[in-house]
């Protein structure tokens, strides 16, 4: 049984006012971080002000995405070597929307990927199927072409605490639509994706990572959806700007 994990992604959202009363909300809640672990990831301009202020007993802080180099002449880029200066420790890569708003291919996010790992980051690249995808049959060769651009870049196969890296797969149909993959189709997929990095990790390895879920997770089709075999938590957009509602979440398990 893999460590529940949580991560709520704040996307480009809150003002210094909201997100003082959010972290108030979530420092207040009531969980055991012995059985789950909790990221939120705020925008890059609030992640020094949330990582003052959050209890880090209980949540750790994660960048919503990094550059494939170093610091230097790379105008309104973040680093990771920057990222780690104001010790955030975790970075979300290749999320959906910024596959498809920001032109990131697989071969980028297996770049920004490789990159944080080679850095010490901890990460969670993010793949998922569109619905017209999905519809047309295309869904696994999708996945299958968005996990082997991660394990096209040697950081990937060389990593050796798998507690580091944690799958999310994300739908791009259930994001932000209020239509939530059912139980058995979140299992499906994950399913599909630990047998994916069985292949190259072999099975033991491979059933000790994470996979979370994520699109339109709330506080009311959580439960059900953690009680899946390979469900190990969730990657939550709106639900996590509701300090209460995104403890709930993080209670499913
Ligand atoms: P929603 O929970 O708002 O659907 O967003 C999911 C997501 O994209 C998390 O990264």
């Amino acid at each position: 049984n893999n460590k529940f994990f949580v991560g709520g992604n704040w996307k480009s959202n809150g003002t210094k006012e909201s997100i003082k009363d959010l972290v108030a909300g979530l420092n207040a809640a009531d969980f055991d971080p012995k059985h789950v672990e909790v990221v939120v990831a705020p925008t890059f301009v609030h992640l020094d002000y949330v990582n003052s202020i959050i209890d880090k007993n209980k949540f750790a802080v994660s960048s919503q995405n990094i550059w494939i180099k170093g610091t230097g002449a790379f105008t309104g880029e973040i680093a990771a070597e920057t990222l780690q200066d104001l010790g955030i420790h975790w970075v979300i890569t290749g999320h959906s929307e910024r596959r498809a708003l920001c032109n990131e291919t697989n071969d980028v996010v297996g770049l920004k990927t490789a990159r944080a790992l080679e850095l010490g980051l901890n990460v969670i690249p993010c793949v998922g199927e569109t619905l017209e995808q999905r519809q047309s049959g295309q869904i696994f060769s999708v996945l299958d072409a968005q996990m082997k651009a991660l394990f096209d870049r040697q950081a990937f196969i060389a990593v050796k605490d798998w507690s580091k890296v944690v799958i999310a797969y994300e739908p791009v149909w259930a994001i932000g639509t209020g239509v939530v993959a059912t139980p058995e189709q979140a299992q499906e997929v994950h399913a599909y994706l630990r047998k994916v990095l069985g292949n190259k990790l072999g099975a033991e390895v491979a059933s000790s990572v994470r996979i979370l879920y994520g699109g339109s997770v709330n506080d009311k089709n959580c439960e059900e959806l953690a009680q899946k075999e390979d469900v190990d938590g969730f990657l939550v957009g709106g639900a996590s700007l509701q300090a209460a509602s995104f403890e709930t979440i993080i209670k499913a398990h």
